[in-house]
């Protein structure tokens, strides 16, 4: 990297790189004094032109009011800015707080596929993170699926609600059949007779179709 002052040059040049590592010294201290409010400056100039990673920091600055006046909501619209454009980094920060709520609605659900999806670009703490939602959301979803009667095999647009019969309900909670995805939607994913991966859209064993219900409802008495 340049120097000190030939970077701010670069900076004051209008390249947004420059601007951006610039917002980052400023950031920490790094061969500058300690500045938040600085880094905010020359986040946003970077940020202006598009340059990914400082609309990113930017976002994480604002939503946590370090440097700048806290705003939540518009960090979680700038970090989710990052996001779409599949920044690890901003990724990950999304992850967390739409697992805690900053910024947006709870949903743990998009937190755990964005931690995920850090996790498998290499984020760095990422799969912890991601591991220990996971489990939390696992652990929550087969307690659920223990408390419910097994009669209909039910699928919200992001997990497994209900099971339609005993060996349906062990393959789940053993995680041997999970949701999935399809092209014609939510749907299962286990092992057929031979072993092979496959998309289920109904019950090997009672061959009960699935149901598409909105998620965590009380669907019985
Ligand atoms: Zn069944």
């Amino acid at each position: 990297m340049a120097t000190g002052i030939s970077l701010e040059q670069a900076a004051r040049d209008g390249d947004a790189d420059s601007q951006f590592q610039l917002g980052v010294q400023y950031l920490y201290g790094t061969d500058v004094p300690k500045d938040p409010s600085k880094a905010a400056e020359w986040f946003r100039l970077a940020a202006d032109q598009g340059y990914v990673p400082a609309i990113r920091e930017l976002g994480i600055l604002i939503a946590s009011g370090e440097g700048v006046d806290p705003d939540p909501e518009e960090g979680a619209r700038l970090i989710g800015r990052a996001a779409d454009e599949l920044d690890p980094s901003a990724m990950y920060h999304l992850g967390l707080m739409f697992e805690n709520g900053i910024g947006l609605p709870v949903d743990r659900q998009k937190a755990v596929r964005l931690l995920a999806y850090a996790a498998m670009m290499g984020f760095p703490g990422a799969e912890v993170d991601a591991q220990r939602l996971d489990d939390i959301l696992t652990e929550e979803r087969n307690r659920k699926l223990k408390s419910r009667p097994v009669i209909k095999l039910m699928l919200s647009d992001v997990d497994v609600e209900a099971a339609c019969c005993g060996p349906m309900l062990e393959d789940l909670l053993a995680q041997r059949t999970v949701f999935t995805e399809s092209e014609s939607g939510p749907a299962l994913l286990g092992e057929d007779k031979f072993g092979m991966d496959t998309v289920f859209q109904e019950c090997p064993y009672c061959g009960a179709r699935i149901q598409i219900v909105p998620r965590d409802k009380e669907y019985f008495g």
